[in-house]
């Protein structure tokens, strides 16, 4: 099947020479340095785009500021829900090109952007507006001695913190944030984002459409390139927090920038090495749909993805043989093709990041399936699944962020935990049984942020989300958002 057509307002997007959105502007600077974005797809330059100057991001801090201090800061929780259900309203209605966008520079599939990531920002940013009316303190009764009758009365209040810098990543660039900039905005914080710089586009058309549902100019802000801009922000003294996601090398450096520069409130959310657990009694053809499903979905570059899959040596056979059988049949094709069902990598550095862990694979002879770089153009290789040598693999130990799954066989249950837990991260888990009471007694005993059970890889708005050990510091979505975007002050009064 052949590509689909492209919206010619997205022509129009890409021929627009982007660059940023300062104070509910678009802006491309004249003499500004050009970054290319390339098209995963076919390995062509899709457009370059301005790459934000020190004095652009300084105006963003500024606007931010501003706003924060004269408009969305003072703007009545009622009204922020209004505006940000009205953006959801608009990103709906442009749904086709958010997605097209997308799928252009990030490489993921149409499918994906259609049917998951946009409908999701939707769900996302509905739930978030719904939080605007609820934030709120507690009163308390203090216990200090009344000598002359006098009485004492204490509350708390939720107070916003101020301008938020979010840096995010490439994979999931519109869904990951929308979850920032509704955090913030929600709260009644101002945000300036930096996407990354392989996927500068669709924030963009988010923000003209903010401006379109009502959040006044400066109350987001997008500022595209390198990671430099992201320093440049977390060292501004105007800024109060950082919510970063990304890897972990760079979320250690950010977090230790943030607290060096001036204490900066900081979360993480950084990678991970999710196992999933697969117990004797699991059906071989659901725990395959499941693999499938979770796994390889968006060629494997899911933060929350299991890489590393311990099965019941029982099962293990049947299960490598039918997934093996499964990725081996995958129609292979661009982000735009609809029948796809496997694309390429998002960019050259990842696909040839990717290509140097099968070589080492294929010199192990660890390939169970795939192992290999697909011709281009575009960055494609094959699903790949791997069988561990033993619990020390570096294939289990370190992250890929690619279609790699690693297979271990496991009898006893006491060491799938451990296998399980012997890893510097703790993002997500999952546990397959259809022995839920053992699942239960499986649960507390891993170390994850999120523990699925038949299900892996699945995110809501409403359960919390976030790493532990290496991870990450901070959860998203639920409630837990509100601490992290507001400060809490307490008010004692004598009376
Ligand atoms: P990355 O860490 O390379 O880049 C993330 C962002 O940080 C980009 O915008 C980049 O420009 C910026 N950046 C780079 N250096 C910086 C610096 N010194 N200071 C400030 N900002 C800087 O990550 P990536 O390759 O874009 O994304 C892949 C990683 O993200 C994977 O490790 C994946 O697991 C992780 N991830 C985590 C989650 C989560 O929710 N936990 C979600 C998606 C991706």
């Amino acid at each position: 099947m052949s590509d689909i057509a492209l919206l010619p307002s997205v022509q129009r997007f890409i021929d627009s020479q982007p660059g940023s959105f300062v104070e509910g502007q678009a802006i491309s600077e004249a003499g500004a340095e050009r970054f290319d974005v390339f098209n995963p797809s076919t390995g062509e330059v899709l457009t370059q785009v301005a790459q934000a100057s020190p004095a652009l991001v300084e105006h963003a801090v500024q606007a931010a500021h501003g706003a924060f201090v004269n408009s969305w800061g003072s703007t009545t929780p009622y009204l922020r829900g209004v505006a940000l259900n009205r953006l959801a309203d608009l990103i709906e209605a442009n749904g086709e090109e958010l997605a097209q966008l997308e799928s252009l520079s990030s490489g993921k599939s149409i499918h994906l952007t259609r049917h998951l990531e946009v409908p999701q920002s939707v769900v996302f940013l509905r739930y978030f507006a719904g939080w605007a009316t609820k934030i709120h303190g507690q009163t308390m009764t203090p216990s200090l001695p009344s000598m002359q009758g006098e009485q004492y009365a204490a509350f708390t209040r939720r107070e916003a913190v101020g301008v938020v810098a979010g840096i995010t990543p490439w994979n999931f660039s519109l869904m990951i944030g929308i979850w920032k900039i509704a955090s913030a905005l929600t709260c009644g914080c101002t945000i300036v984002l930096k996407p990354s710089e392989f996927t500068p586009l669709s924030l963009l058309r988010v923000a003209q459409l903010a401006l379109e549902a009502g959040v006044p100019p400066g109350a987001l802000n997008i500022v595209n390139g390198s990671g430099r801009i992201g320093q440049q922000l977390i060292g501004h003294p105007g800024v109060a927090k950082v919510s970063f996601t990304g890897s972990v090398p760079t979320g250690v450096a950010v977090g230790k920038a943030a607290l060096s520069a001036n204490l900066t409130r900081v979360t993480l959310e950084l990678g991970g090495k999710n196992p999933a657990a697969f117990l004797a009694d699991v059906d071989v053809d659901q725990a395959v749909e499941g693999i499938l499903q979770t796994a390889y979905v968006h060629q494997g570059q899911v933060c929350a993805a299991p890489e590393r899959l311990y099965i019941h040596s029982s099962k293990v056979d049947a299960i490598c043989a039918e997934l093996a059988q499964r990725l081996g049949a995958m129609k292979v094709g661009g982000a735009l093709d609809e029948s796809a069902q496997f694309g390429p990598l998002a960019n050259k550095a990842h696909h040839d990041k990717i290509v140097g862990f099968f070589a080492q694979a294929n010199a192990r002879g660890q390939v169970l399936c795939g192992g290999k770089p697909l011709p281009g153009p575009g960055y494609f290789v094959e699903p790949t699944l791997l069988r561990a040598t033993d619990a020390q693999d570096p294939f289990l130990h370190e992250e890929t962020f690619g279609p790699i799954v690693t297979v271990l066989p496991f009898d006893d249950e006491d060491d799938l935990v451990r296998m399980m837990n012997d890893s510097p991260f703790g993002l997500g888990a999952s546990v397959w049984t259809n022995d839920l009471a053992k699942a239960m007694r499986l649960i507390p005993r891993i170390e994850a942020g999120t523990v699925w059970v038949n299900m892996h890889t699945f995110l809501d708005p409403s359960v919390p989300f976030g790493g532990v050990k290496g991870s990450g510091i901070g959860r998203e979505f639920g409630s837990a958002f509100i601490d992290d975007y507001t400060e809490l002050k307490s008010v004692m009064m004598r009376f």
